[in-house]
């Protein structure tokens, strides 16, 4: 998206490349020519993770509004019908929740926390009190299924309030 933004403009990049490039001010030699071209763009032509402002300022702090699955925009609507099926509407203040898509995002934060939780405990009671392997498996099992249970629906309410906030989507070139 920004690579087209960029390119959609060609008149104005070689100019400022003369400028700020190896000539610098003057025909000085410049250290700006050394810094990375990034560093050298003005500042709306930076890129995305330089310009990442919220698309709606007045909209509730994502991650507290998120881990309550409440509605990114008001904060008061349900995001989710179900376990963890996004609505297509808030039924406060209507946004339209079809942006929503955080694919694979929620699984993937849920099993690397608990991932690190469970093995982390499951080595500290072996070298504590080193019980059967049999309290081990029932154990760090059941604790598995339960944790990630609790887990995945705040993460993704919080992955999606996130997207509103930023205004993520799937990359497209701009026609
Ligand atoms: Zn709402």
């Amino acid at each position: 998206m920004y690579g087209a933004t960029a390119e959609a403009e060609p008149g104005t990049k070689p100019a400022q490349q003369q400028q700020t490039g190896k000539g610098g001010f003057h025909g000085r030699p410049s250290l700006l020519g050394l810094l990375p071209p990034f560093v050298q763009e003005p500042v709306d032509r930076q890129p995305f993770w330089r310009n990442a402002v919220a698309q709606d300022p007045s909209a509730p702090s994502p991650i507290p509004v998120g881990l309550k699955g409440l509605c990114p925009r008001c904060g008061k609507g349900h995001l989710f019908k179900g376990y963890l099926k996004v609505r297509p509407k808030c039924d406060v203040c209507g946004l339209d929740l079809a942006f929503a898509d955080t694919g694979d995002g929620p699984a993937f934060f849920v099993m690397s926390i608990v991932g690190i939780v469970v093995v982390a405990l499951a080595l500290w009671a072996e070298f504590a009190y080193e019980p059967p392997i049999w309290v081990h498996l029932v154990m760090w099992s059941a604790l598995s299924v339960i944790l990630s249970l609790v887990l995945v629906r705040p993460l993704k309410g919080v992955l999606v309030a996130l997207q509103y906030h930023h205004k993520a989507e799937e990359g497209r070139f701009e026609k």
